[in-house]
């Protein structure tokens, strides 16, 4: 149960929905994406068409079901939601794309785990606003084509590269959302302690932000374990004393690292010789899968470039060494 994990956990689920961004203004950074999606809305809305389809990728926890929820709020239509393993046959498609109203959202989280017999369902329902589909087995079979409400398709992913070109390419709208900056997180921070309404001063929420892997989940989870510790062993004010006391109690170093960070750097360095190593002998090495230290593990690392990706495989840089106190090899002395 890792405390800077990204991916949701139910328990949180009415603490997120207390603290979610219901608008496009209440949506803190991604700058990029909240002005092209405003004027996207906007030009929708006056010649009162639907949305065009949007796929959002980035790393989990960055907002995607909340800008996903949002474009439906601003679009004034309603949302449905599903994901792509949920859908394991045609029909269980069929059955929510029947169901949409004129101008509605259907959102389909991890959209790159549809199975490839639901995803040929999709691409005639994104394109023509067709359903096309077989019913019953044998000799009895037939198909049947039934006109859909025009919809917008929202499909989130955590992984662009994983997605299928025909899929892809039917998407009108691609947006990426990136890791938040610390100032944009901290806002996110102090905003969400507003609303839970817990005394925290700007320098608690900085404290909390930075450490937070450029993801508001993760700044959102802190925060709370931050309380915790405030209303233990303080007066329940989040200062940045308190915030840092308590962040380092719960093994989250300075730059938003735990032990298993940790964990993969060093194995890097110890017994790679600091790379390359191909991601199967590194998730071998540290008995990690394989799809954890791509999706979870990895890119906040690459990010803050303590390690890179190569032709040969992942490298450490020098970072990486002087986060641990260790002498620079010869490849990166110069
Ligand atoms: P994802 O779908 O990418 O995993 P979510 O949309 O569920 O991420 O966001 C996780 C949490 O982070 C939400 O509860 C939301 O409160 C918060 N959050 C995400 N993006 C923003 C943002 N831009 N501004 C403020 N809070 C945000």
């Amino acid at each position: 149960d890792r405390l800077i994990d990204a991916t949701p956990r139910e328990r949180e689920e009415h603490i997120d929905r207390a603290i979610r961004p219901l608008s496009l203004a209440e949506y803190i950074g991604q700058p990029v994406v909240r002005e092209q999606m405003t004027l996207f809305i906007e030009a929708a809305k006056k010649r009162e068409e639907a949305l065009d389809h949007t796929l959002i990728f980035g790393p989990p926890g960055l907002g995607k079901t909340t800008l996903a929820n949002i474009i439906a709020q601003e679009m004034g239509v309603s949302l449905k939601s599903t994901s792509g393993p949920v859908l394991e046959r045609p029909g269980d498609l069929a059955a929510l794309l029947t169901n949409l109203e004129e101008g509605d959202v259907l959102f389909i989280d991890e959209i790159h785990r549809l199975p490839p017999i639901v995803e040929e369902v999709l691409y005639p329902a994104m394109e023509d606003f067709q359903l096309d589909i077989m019913i019953g087995e044998g000799p009895a079979a037939r198909s049947i084509k039934l006109d859909l409400p025009v919809f917008t398709l929202v499909g989130a992913t955590t992984r662009a590269g994983m997605l299928t070109n025909p899929l892809r390419d039917r998407f009108g709208i691609v947006q990426r959302l990136e890791f938040y900056n610390d100032k944009d997180l901290t806002t996110i921070v102090a905003r969400s302690g507003g609303i839970l309404n817990m005394p925290i001063e700007q320098d608690g929420a900085y404290e909390i932000a930075r450490r937070a892997r450029g993801t508001p989940r993760i700044a959102n989870r802190l925060l709370r374990r931050v309380r915790d510790f405030a209303q233990v062993r303080g007066t329940g004010h989040i200062t940045q004393t308190i915030a840092n006391q308590a962040l380092n109690l719960l093994d989250v170093d300075e730059h938003g690292f735990d032990h298993q960070d940790r964990r993969l750097l060093l194995a890097m360095i110890e017994k790679f010789d600091g790379g390359p190593v191909g991601i199967d002998s590194l998730a071998a090495a540290i008995s990690e899968e394989r799809h954890t230290i791509e999706d979870v593990l990895e890119p906040y690392l690459i990010q803050q470039g303590f390690i890179m990706r190569t032709p040969r495989g992942r490298v450490v840089t020098r970072h990486a060494y002087l986060h641990f106190g260790l002498n620079l090899p010869e490849r990166l002395q110069d």
